[in-house]
């Protein structure tokens, strides 16, 4: 049989190894590509045997040549943590600006049809709540998350001059705080962060006064909404992220009732440009992909919960910073 072929980069990551194994429940072949910077490879080693599953260990900011037919690129290499991408800005820069770059050429080539993974940090410090997507942000250009987000504005405008110069098929989905199994226990982000601070006996670290807000999606949803954003006729962003908004502290609260721990809530410094508030607005992911996100914070925190209970007491313990 013939199968589509899509190439995933970004791929030992935590969504992009989700979407290796969406697209291959979904029957598609996958060429998996990743420079390991931040991912790792047992996150998709249950697929090494697959006869419809390759990877290819390669950084995308490097000239990108794939041998043979691609009907779709979906492009989520990049740092993706605020602590990741503080320590390697550079080569954040480069995956958003070259690496896009390289892979809308890519397309072109093939004739492939591309989506790539943008942010709601697109939006910056956001002066307009909920977030929809056309309110165009207020970022600092200079300021340490610049470096991401800013890669990530460029990567939309490269993308859509693509589309508009060349008429290559794209679609550009803006994801929401996304979270689940694979996350990396020490990428910093909030939920790995908590979870493993309760699981080691410690403390949980709320930064500034708890009061910022987060939306969180669970990742079978964000999957999900990808999944039919692809398969759509619509190349303007699309919001994916889960409506269901609430503050830092609450959630640190949250997470202490779900570990069962008598860990207390310290505070520390916030971070600079640390955005105060952030819910996405979904109505056009609802009318346009008639998506919606449908497990609950309760649940999918459940299931998030049993991963990292289930990893290693040496992983635990591994903190890279
Ligand atoms: P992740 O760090 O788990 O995965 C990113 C993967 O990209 C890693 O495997 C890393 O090794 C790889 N990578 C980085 N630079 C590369 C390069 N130059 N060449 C090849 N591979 C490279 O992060 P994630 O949470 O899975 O995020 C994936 C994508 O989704 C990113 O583009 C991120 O910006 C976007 N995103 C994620 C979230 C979220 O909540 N998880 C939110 C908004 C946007
Ligand atoms: N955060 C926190 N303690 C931690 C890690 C993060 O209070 O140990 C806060 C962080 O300052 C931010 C929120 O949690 O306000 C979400 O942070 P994360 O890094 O997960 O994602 P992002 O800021 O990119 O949304």
């Amino acid at each position: 049989m013939n199968k589509k072929r899509v190439l995933i980069t970004g791929a030992a990551g935590f969504l992009g190894s989700h979407l290796c194994d969406k697209f291959i429940d979904e029957g598609f072949s996958v060429l998996a590509m990743d420079n390991l910077i931040t991912g790792d490879l047992k996150n998709i080693e249950h697929l090494f045997k697959r006869e419809d599953f390759e990877f290819y260990h390669h950084d995308v900011s490097k000239f990108v040549h794939v041998a043979g037919k691609l009907d779709y690129i979906l492009h989520f290499a990049s740092p993706a943590s605020p602590i990741d991408y503080l320590k390697i800005p550079i080569q954040t820069l480069k995956v958003g600006s070259l690496g896009t770059h390289n892979l809308l050429g890519l397309a072109k080539e093939k004739n492939a049809r591309i989506l790539i993974a943008s942010t709601s940090e697109v939006y910056g410090d956001p002066l307009e709540h909920p977030q929809n997507e056309d309110y165009y942000g207020n970022v600092n250009t200079i300021g340490p998350r610049g470096v991401y987000d800013e890669a990530k504005r460029f990567q939309e405008s490269i993308t859509m001059a693509y589309h508009r110069f060349h008429g290559i098929e794209t679609r550009i989905v803006r994801i929401f705080n996304t979270y689940g199994p694979r996350m990396r226990l020490n990428d910093g982000r909030v939920i790995p962060a908590f979870i493993g601070q309760a699981l080691r006996g410690e403390d949980l670290t709320v930064f500034g006064n708890g009061l910022q807000t987060r939306s969180f999606c669970f990742v079978d949803d964000q999957v999900e909404g990808i999944y039919k954003l692809l398969f759509s006729d619509y190349s303007n962003p699309v919001n994916i992220g889960n409506p269901h908004e609430i503050t830092i502290k609450d959630f640190a609260e949250e997470i202490i009732k779900l570990t069962q721990t008598n860990q207390k809530v310290v505070y520390r410094p916030l971070p600079k440009d640390d955005p105060m508030q952030r819910q996405p607005d979904i109505t056009r992911a609802k009318e346009i992909l008639n998506w919606e996100p449908k497990v609950k914070r309760s649940e999918g925190m459940k299931i998030t919960y049993e991963y990292f209970k289930g990893l290693s007491k040496e992983e635990l313990q591994k903190k890279e910073h």
